[in-house]
């Protein structure tokens, strides 16, 4: 069965995510190690890193992904945005190092002005930069599949499959499906042919062993909009018969699988009825499985619940 779990905010303090994961019955996780709509944040010292990894490893929740700044493009013909998109990822593979976390999932970039081929080249170079200077890391890059809008790529597999192609240490890369941006790029998996197409894709172009993690959302828009708007599970255009192929699949049975759908003022949306339906879809009726799986709603939103921190 897949380890289930959610995107979960770090507001007051990266370990009080755990906490919240608990809360709505996640088995895995996914937090921002800093604000994702900004460049600087304050080094993570010592006593910060200590108190999550003993949450960590407390709440049972595991693996734990990070989801890379908006602000990075490693793509970019510009060369000041590139060198500090460059420098702002090594910052996040070291805040990722220090946590313990698993997994640093990215948005492979945009060509803005350039042409697509040179920003898949330059994303390879970024990386390959990076990996450099991190040599003997535990945690891994999770090159994330887009919707493709503007001129962001990613859209296609094959676009992933070239960068892991071109850099030097692929064995450091996986890839993370987002079922919203699969969908929204055009890719149909809403019955058990589609299904098995685009399965068959992801095998062919990319091979089962480098998918590491799916983020599981439903799509605002229809098959092929281009657009990036999550929505709760079986309330979109793909529908709870995709999830539940994917849920099933035997291939991805020990598969993080990750909710980024809308947060709501509590911080929580419905991150436990989405998680409830997922546990259903794969089978499992008694819910929670390793992480406690508390699954009584939050008490309605306390004065110091968080606010925002929801992911893509
Ligand atoms: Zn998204
Ligand atoms: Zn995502």
């Amino acid at each position: 069965m897949p380890r289930f779990g959610a995107h979960m905010s770090v507001a007051g303090g990266v370990e009080l995510a755990f906490e919240r994961g608990k809360r709505v019955g996640c088995e895995a996780m996914q937090i921002f190690t800093k604000n994702a709509n900004q460049w600087n944040a304050r080094p993570l010292d010592a006593g910060v890193a200590e108190r999550f990894r003993k949450a960590a490893r407390d709440s049972g929740i595991r693996p734990l992904l990070a989801h890379d700044s908006y602000l990075i493009n490693l793509g970019s013909p510009r060369s000041p945005l590139l060198r500090r998109s460059r420098a702002a990822l090594e910052d996040e593979l070291q805040r990722a190092e220090a946590l313990g976390l698993d997994y640093l999932v990215i948005h492979p970039g945009a060509a803005v002005g350039g042409s697509k081929d040179d920003c898949l080249r330059r994303i390879a170079e970024c990386i390959d930069d990076v990996h450099g200077r991190t040599s003997g890391f535990r945690v891994r890059i999770l090159l994330e599949n887009t919707a493709g809008q503007g001129t962001v790529v990613g859209h296609r597999l094959e676009h992933l499959a070239r960068i892991i192609d071109a850099v030097d240490e692929p064995g450091r890369l996986g890839v993370c499906i987002d079922t919203c941006h699969l969908f929204a790029a055009g890719y149909d998996f809403r019955d058990a042919k589609g299904y098995a197409a685009t399965m068959k894709e992801i095998g062919r172009v990319l091979g089962f062993r480098r998918v590491k993690a799916f983020h599981l959302n439903d799509c605002k828009k229809d098959l092929g909009c281009r657009v990036d708007r999550h929505e709760h599970i079986g309330r979109g255009f793909i529908g709870q018969e995709a999830f539940r192929l994917i849920v099933s699949d035997s291939r991805f049975r020990a598969t993080p699988m990750i909710l980024e759908t809308p947060k709501g003022d509590d911080g929580f949306g419905m991150d436990i009825e989405n998680l409830t339906l997922l546990r259903r879809l794969a089978g499992r009726t008694s819910g929670g499985g390793g992480a406690g799986g508390l699954l009584q709603r939050p008490s309605a939103a306390r004065r110091d619940d968080p606010r925002g921190g929801g992911g893509t």
